[in-house]
């Protein structure tokens, strides 16, 4: 840093390049003013001179920061007017917004002039004390005076003033979880400068009441956090238009405002001590710290660990030229997309409010309009207009966008795009139809952005049943209509609350709430996310509770203004009904219909149609839900196979499974629970024997349907595995007082046996006892009697015609002599079965990996064993030493306080149990190349966890039936990604 006699004009943050950088800048952008009018050639050349003296000031600038030692991190990057300093490639530097509108303004959109101050700042921010970078100062003047010579008018003015926006804006959207200030640079003498250049005094007055309440809400923390806060700006504007005798601050009267405008401040000066900033640079300082104050809010950090969004990427600051939607009724403000995201039907879409400034439409306090059926009537060359920029977007981005917009005087401005959120419907619809629309391939339908896997969820969940919706509408349960911005049946008890949502489903998971607002704000997050529902008076399809629903793929009614919700009553009133807190209610996110009660609900169409019941050419969410799984079962290389025993195996090979990864036996064994008890009270092995083959008899009936079922379709069959007590414990004579004594007599003991016999079977840490192959080691007759029902089954199947593979597998087995123990029994049955039934079976001997042990010596075990199969769900409990069984009670802290990343029995610690995972397919691969190997522990349906199996080599992940269809996705989004890695 110079420490010499230019240290007067530099500054020790490099001040004086600050100054001198944007004076050049400005004299640049003043250029074309001389050539006014002039013709095509003419505007040609100035821009090649305007870009020449830019790009000699910039240089300039690089110098003098050089020769000055001033760093020369660029925080600070500036656009408008047909140029940007970024690109929409920037994302982790200019956050999402910045990034976009940057290139908006490369592509010759209109976006106000303004900057963005990069992510980096945000990091360093949060790292010293928050204090920004020194160099930020200088480089934030400069832009500031880039975008008044774009706009042409100043910061601060007192004739011709700029106001600017500052909005957060992160790598990923995260939509109403961080702050915004707008109208920044009014104060006393500014505003009378306003009403002069706008010849509109309520709109002066008006925005200068907005920026002192987002200022104050926003940058002095005066915004209520519960419900029993105080909203002190809020109570005021209240009272003003109770005696006014309005609805809305649009409809008081000038006086009205100044007065409010008086009140606000001194609101401030009472509960923050302080003035209001006149001097419109600390406005804007303070706005900016608050923007990168807001990214660790509580809201931002919720949103962040439901959607896995990493703390340490940091938000950007965009600070924008404000540019007015509340001028007149040739001005409107909006928000759009350039197709419908609830169900995905093609046509641009959003919602509208003539006269108004942007937060209007988002914060639903007021219903809009919707651009598809009115703005063109409205404003015919702003809608022709937008119409035009969302062709263009969706061409470039080639992707659904969600814009916001300004109509200034009749003039479009673009304020920002991103991917639009979407539902899973919308989302399926929207891949297949841009790749059948020639914008992109099978390939990139398939990418996570494009639909979340997880999200497939939701065309398989059930819908109203139709027989009883018409019998609700009958008995004249049908309370009213609003808008359904979020698809899906929810039927559930009423909550006025977030917060009372969230502390009751906390107490009782079972709960169905339906979550009843007048309109929801981002404070509501908790509560929405335990809500089976969301019912909101105000508010349009783009409004919070529709965003967040669509989001979270939660059935959402916005908008429905028929109900009169009193919070204090704890009451909706609607059709002249009266519904209190904890009544029935149900909410069509498909139609927008209302109903009191419950509805019953049944299969969705796509259920429907895979299950036969609904003919294909009939559902046309069904003919796209089949276009893309065909899709992803052509990129993925992951086979999926279904954890299931005999019941759902049907439907399981419908939703696309390829085998069974796991077949319980346990679950086969607790239907003949008399059998299984007499086996369990025998005390020397010939009883044993005989009670087992009566078992013999159940279970090989099962496995002939099972093998049936799958076809030549491989099937694993997991040999008993639960400890004993799990089918006889005290519990169960506690639940049934006369089951002692039935026992007693079946086995002609006494009552006071049975109960020593169910002492003896008790144990401390029933997961790390006598369970899994130690079951099958100590009582071989089990082992045997287990393989002999597997090996007869499949010789009759075989007989019959079908060419089952059934791959019999060992549960627990830590030690290579346990895994050889038990397959010596199995193989040794299964030629006894094969001789004697005069057939051959194709079959395999495998083990479960679930303990340590078994990770780390899986180079030894696969000399014996055929293929590997992780059971990741006893893996996670033994590798963590955490019981899946009873950690409930502090998993909730551990992932809300960024203990552990996610709850690790839904989603693999890829650092801890993934590793060892890692090892035993390297160590068993390097024994035996040719070794299979699957999961089938929970995380088998998991998304994330499919990503990381595909990562490790496995061949296949086995889930619950209803998660095939995600898992398939899964494994194609992972082929997909990691092609593109190639
Ligand atoms: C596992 O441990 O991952 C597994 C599939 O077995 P279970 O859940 O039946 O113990
Ligand atoms: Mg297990």
């Amino acid at each position: 840093m110079c420490s010499g006699p230019c240290a007067r004009f530099v500054g020790r943050n490099g001040i004086f390049c600050g100054v001198w950088h944007p004076k050049l800048r400005q004299l640049a952008v003043s250029i074309p003013r001389w050539y006014r009018g002039g013709c095509n050639f003419c505007r040609w050349r100035q821009r090649l001179i305007v870009r020449a003296v830019r790009a000699q000031a910039d240089a300039a600038f690089s110098v003098a920061c050089f020769l000055h030692k001033v760093p020369s991190m660029k925080y600070v990057y500036t656009f408008g007017d047909g140029r940007a300093e970024g690109d929409a490639t920037q994302k982790p530097l200019l956050g999402g917004k910045g990034a976009n509108l940057a290139e908006m303004s490369r592509i010759g959109l209109p976006v106000p002039a303004g900057f963005t101050i990069t992510t980096e700042v945000c990091t360093y921010f949060y790292a010293n004390q928050k204090q920004y970078p020194p160099e930020l100062q200088a480089q934030v003047v400069a832009a500031i005076a880039n975008a008044e010579a774009i706009m042409g008018s100043k910061f601060g003015d007192e004739n011709n003033p700029l106001l600017l926006s500052c909005r957060s804006g992160s790598r990923e959207s995260m939509p109403g979880m961080m702050d915004t200030v707008l109208n920044i640079g009014i104060n006393e003498k500014v505003v009378q400068a306003l009403i002069k250049q706008s010849g509109n005094e309520h709109f002066a007055w008006d925005s200068y009441r907005r920026l002192i309440q987002m200022y104050g809400d926003v940058v002095l923390g005066l915004k209520p956090e519960t419900k029993n806060d105080p909203d002190h700006f809020e109570e005021i504007l209240e009272v003003a238009r109770h005696k006014a005798g309005v609805d809305h601050e649009k409809d008081l009267s000038i006086d009205a405002l100044k007065q409010i405008v008086s009140e606000f401040k001194a609101v401030i000066k009472k509960h923050k001590g302080i003035d209001f900033p006149e001097n419109p640079m600390e406005q804007l300082w303070g706005c900016i710290g608050a923007v990168f104050g807001s990214w660790m809010n509580d809201r931002a950090l919720v949103y962040r660990r439901q959607y896995g969004i990493p703390h340490d990427w940091g938000t950007a600051v965009n600070v924008q030229a404000m540019v007015f939607g509340n001028l007149g009724d040739d001005c409107a403000t909006g928000v759009g997309l350039t197709r419908n995201c609830s169900v995905g039907l093609p046509g641009f879409c959003g919602d509208y409010l003539i006269n108004a400034q942007g937060e209007d439409v988002v914060a639903g306090t007021r219903t809009p309009k919707r651009i598809e059926e009115s703005l063109s009537a409205d404003a015919p060359a702003a809608y022709k207009q937008l119409d035009d920029i969302g062709r263009i977007l969706e061409k470039h981005y080639k992707e659904v966008q969600d814009i916001e917009f300004t109509v200034q005087r009749g003039k479009v401005w673009m304020l920002q795009t991103r991917n639009a959120k979407r539902t899973g419907f919308a989302a399926v619809r929207i891949a297949v139809d841009l790749v059948n629309e020639g914008l992109i391939d099978a390939k990139t339908a398939l990418e996570k952005r494009r639909i979340p896997a997880d999200d497939l969820n939701q065309l398989l969940q059930p819908i109203f049943n139709p027989a009883a919706k018409a019998a609700a509408v009958k008995a004249d349960q049908f309370l009213a209509k609003g808008i359904n911005a979020g698809p899906g049946a929810a039927t559930g008890q009423i909550v006025f609350h977030a917060s009372d949502a969230e502390e009751r489903w906390n107490a009782d998971n079972n709960l169905q709430l339906v979550l009843v607002r007048k309109e929801t704000s981002p404070e509501d997050l908790r509560g929405m996310k335990v809500a089976k529902g969301i019912l909101t008076a105000f508010g349009g399809a783009s409004s919070h509770a529709a965003l967040v629903s669509r989001q979270m793929g939660k059935t959402c009614v916005c908008g429905c203004d028929k109900l009169n919700i009193d919070y204090e009553a704890g009451t909706v009133t609607v059709a002249g009904k009266v519904l209190k807190e904890g009544d029935w209610i149900s909410v069509d996110g498909f139609t927008g219909e209302v109903f009191a009660g419950k509805i019953e609900t049944s299969p969705s169409e796509v259920m429907d149609v895979l299950m036969g019941k609904l003919a294909p050419e009939k559902s046309e969410i069904y003919s796209r839900y089949a276009q893309l799984m065909a899709w992803a079962d052509q990129y993925r290389t992951l086979k999926v196979r279904a954890n299931t025993e005999s019941a759902d195996a049907e439907a399981s090979v419908k939703l696309g499974a390829e085998g069974v990864g796991l077949c319980r036996t346990e679950h086969m064994f607790f239907d003949h629970l008399d059998e299984m008890r007499e086996m369990i009270f025998s005390t020397t092995k010939v009883d044993r024997e005989k009670a087992l083959a009566k078992l013999l008899k159940f279970q090989r009936d099962d496995f002939t349907h099972l093998f049936r079922t799958m076809g030549s379709r491989p099937v694993t069959i997991r040999l008993l595995d639960p400890p004993l007590h799990e089918f006889l414990s005290e519990h169960h004579l506690h639940e049934d007082p006369t089951l002692g004594g039935k026992l007693a007599k079946t086995f002609g003991v006494s009552e006071e046996q049975v109960h020593r016999r169910v002492d003896e079977l008790k144990e401390s840490n029933p997961m790390l006892g006598h369970r899994g192959c130690r079951l099958g080691i100590v009582y071989p007759e089990i082992t045997a009697m287990q393989a002999r029902a597997i090996m007869e089954a499949a010789c009759a199947v075989k007989k019959a015609g079908v060419d089952c593979h059934p791959e019999i597998m060992i549960p627990l087995a830590g030690y290579k002599t346990e895994v050889d123990n038990q397959t010596k029994i199995i193989r040794d049955t299964a030629e006894t079965v094969c001789k004697e039934q005069g057939v051959q079976v194709d079959y395999m001997v495998g083990t479960m990996i679930e303990v340590p042990r078994a990770a780390m010596t899986s180079g030894e075990i696969a000399k014996t064993a055929e293929f590997f199969s992780f059971g990741t769900n006893d893996l996670t409990q033994t590798c963590l030493g955490i019981s899946r069984d009873d950690y409930k009670s502090f998993i909730g802290y551990y992932t809300e306080n960024d203990i552990v990343p996610a709850d690790p029995f839904q989603t693999i610690d890829q650092t801890g149990v993934g590793r060892l995972m890692k090892t035993s397919v390297q160590d068993g691969r390097a024994t035996r190349s040719d070794l299979k190997i699957g999961i089938c522990g929970e995380h088998g349906g998991d998304p994330k966890s499919v990503y990381f199996c595909h990562e490790i080599g496995l061949n296949y992940v086995s889930c619950s039936p209803r998660r095939i269809p995600i898992a398939r996705l899964a494994a194609a989004q992972a082929a997909v990604e990691a092609s593109k890695g190639k």
